[in-house]
């Protein structure tokens, strides 16, 4: 309402399934139908998750869904992604501009094809191919999507189990959605414990937890300092980052690597 009022209405809109918890996409399409924007999903971390029992990546509720198959997401191809859309137009625009904007089809083509070997360049495009390697990769790794998420779930709720009684906040899950786990975030609860999150962030590091912050708030990098936002502007954001941290979940994770997780995230705190 407030971005109406002043005129600064988005285009775009690109919510984040941010942990593999998916958005609420109803919502935020119901937002789109009313103020005129389009939606991608930014679903890097989403993959095998569900929203009210259908999977992401159907864009139901979007114009495209992106996914990410760099090597740290939930299945991978060593580099690349995916773009999804129940769009034709926008399809065919996807794929002419993964290849330099040159098509073989005659449909797209402004006048008679001179012979088989002709192709027109209609657009100027990326170079963005997966090659083959990559792709039968991700035709391996996709076969296992649901044995991967199927175990973050597990090791997830073993961490709600065994850390419930640890000054945390532990993740939120909506109660319409499947979350694909790609991470499992903690918040320290400071005013409870002794050491800073630093601190506890440090002695995990120490004892070779691979303990992680997802994210630094974007507003605070230089790149958009020079663009004039400064500390302060998103207060949420920065909460967070006091006091987040990701710790280890991944599907080789095993039970026994777990309890030190959790033993040395104890000793941590000093609890
Ligand atoms: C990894 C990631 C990206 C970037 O993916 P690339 O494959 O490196 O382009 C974008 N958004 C989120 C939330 C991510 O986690």
């Amino acid at each position: 309402m407030e971005a109406a009022k002043v005129g600064k209405l988005p285009k775009v809109v690109v919510p984040v399934h941010l942990t593999g918890q998916p958005c609420d996409l109803a919502a935020i399409h119901a937002l789109g139908q009313k103020y005129g924007f389009r939606i991608i999903e930014d679903a890097s971390h989403a993959i095998g998750g569900t929203y009210k029992g259908e999977p992401i990546g159907n864009c139901r509720y979007s114009d495209i869904t992106v996914f990410s198959f760099h090597p740290v997401k939930i299945i991978t191809t060593a580099e690349g992604g995916m773009a999804l859309t129940n769009n034709d137009e926008l399809a065919t625009r996807l794929g002419l501009l993964r290849s330099h904007g040159i098509t073989r089809d005659p449909a797209l083509m402004t006048q008679p094809m001179d012979g088989s070997w002709y192709y027109q360049q209609v657009a100027l495009g990326y170079n963005y191919r997966m090659t083959d390697i990559q792709a039968a990769l991700g035709a391996s790794q996709i076969n296992r999507l649901t044995q991967y998420v199927t175990r973050r779930h597990e090791i997830a709720n073993r961490y709600n189990e065994l850390l419930a009684d640890l000054p945390l906040t532990l993740p939120w899950q909506h109660p319409d959605s499947y979350s694909a786990y790609h991470l499992y975030v903690i918040r320290l609860q400071l005013d409870k414990i002794a050491p800073t999150h630093r601190e506890v962030f440090e002695a995990m590091r120490a004892k070779d937890i691979m303990v992680n912050l997802h994210y630094i708030p974007v507003h605070t990098q230089p790149y958009y300092q020079h663009m004039g936002f400064k500390a302060g502007d998103y207060p949420e954001a920065e909460q967070y980052y006091r006091e987040a941290m990701s710790i280890p979940m991944h599907p080789s994770l095993t039970d026994a690597e777990q309890d030190t997780v959790i033993d040395s995230l104890r000793q941590a705190m000093g609890k």
